[in-house]
């Protein structure tokens, strides 16, 4: 008997768009004799409802007794066998979606609320990270209030790390809201973009000149297995949204040309970082390389990346011998497996 998917996609981040790719190639790659899958798209301002139903419900309440309520139908178990919150950043990525499948009792695909959401956050990333020994950049942590109530003690905590330094919205993905700031001019811009995005943003010291990006796939919920690494190479300051998004910007190169044991390395510390954060199913992982210094840092932890059939995670797992739509049986399997 196939078993019944409901395919989450959109969302309210900035994301959305993104989420759109990725589950387009899911929706056609999810094999038909095993799947029926219902794909709902949420919108940027989260509806879940036609208009006419959300109206119908407003009016005479029968939303409870049911009807066409689409999150209703999510949380009744009768309704899907398993979910694939095909969701990038905050309301999709961070614990949020899944705290509504966990509590309606709805195996899904990826991680758990603990690990959405501590993942999201690249504060409580690095926290959770360096007590695990994970090398990782020097970073400060600022809070909105603190940026309008005390604006220098912001600017003393990126004069320690010194310039150039990274801005980021704690909790969002694909660049947005980031900004590279090579003097302290440049800061208060870069402030007021990340907090108009985020209640938390994280200055972060840079990894190196330019540094080398690897990234590595993660598959499996208590035994996770680690995909080869594979590298990005683009003519940019930054890997930033443009650089991501617009074809023919970046080349990804599987596996990486590195040595054999910084590979491994990568492998190993990726593999720390998802059973440190609590991950499951599946995640990618991404590092800063200095070929000048040897160092390997941690940049951060994705628990639903980038899922089209030409993203480095796919691509990462398809070096591995494991074909795209293999890969996403597998995963729903590994939902089916969770619990
Ligand atoms: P994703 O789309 O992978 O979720 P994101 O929005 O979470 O990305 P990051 O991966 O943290 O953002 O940063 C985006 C890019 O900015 C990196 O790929 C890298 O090019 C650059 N970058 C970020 N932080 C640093 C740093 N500390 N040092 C050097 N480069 C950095
Ligand atoms: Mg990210
Ligand atoms: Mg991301
Ligand atoms: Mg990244």
């Amino acid at each position: 008997v196939k078993k019944r998917i409901l395919l989450l996609a959109g969302g309210q981040s900035g994301e959305h768009e993104v989420s759109l790719r990725s589950a387009r190639s899911v929706l056609r790659a999810l094999p038909r004799d095993q799947f029926d899958v219902t794909p709902v798209v949420i919108s940027p301002q989260g509806r879940w409802l036609p208009p006419g139903d959300t109206q119908r419900a407003l009016e005479t309440g029968e939303a409870q007794r049911g009807g066409d309520l689409v999150l209703h139908r999510a949380a009744s178990a009768e309704g899907y066998d398993a979910v694939f919150p095909l969701l990038h950043g905050p309301m999709g990525e961070d614990g949020t979606i899944q705290g509504l499948l966990t509590l309606a009792g709805i195996p899904f695909v990826g991680s758990g609320v603990l690990g959405s959401a501590v993942s999201m956050d690249k504060v409580m990333t690095k926290q959770v990270l360096a007590s695990a020994g994970i090398p990782q950049v020097a970073w400060r942590l600022a809070v909105r209030r603190e940026w309008q109530d005390r604006p220098e003690e912001v600017c003393a905590r990126a004069a320690e790390l010194g310039y150039p330094l990274f801005v980021k919205p704690a909790n969002l993905g694909s660049s947005v809201g980031i900004s590279k700031v090579n003097h302290p001019g440049e800061l208060e811009r870069a402030l007021d973009l990340a907090f108009s995005l985020d209640r938390r943003v994280i200055l972060e010291a840079v990894a190196a000149h330019k540094p080398r990006e690897l990234e590595v796939g993660i598959l499996g919920n208590d035994a996770p297995i680690a995909s080869p690494v594979g590298e990005l190479r683009f003519d940019a300051d930054f890997y930033d949204y443009e650089t991501k998004y617009t074809e023919g910007r970046a080349t990804m190169h599987i596996p990486a040309p590195l040595p054999a044991d910084i590979a491994e390395r990568v492998r190993t510390l990726a593999l720390t970082a998802f059973r440190a954060l609590d991950c499951a199913g599946l995640a990618r992982v991404d590092f800063f390389y200095d070929e000048q210094t040897g160092d390997l840092l941690l940049n951060e932890v994705n628990t639903m990346p980038g899922f089209t059939t030409t993203s480095m995670y796919p691509k990462l797992f398809e070096a591995a011998g494991l074909s795209y739509s293999e890969l996403v049986t597998r995963l729903v399997e590994l939902a089916l497996e969770k619990r």
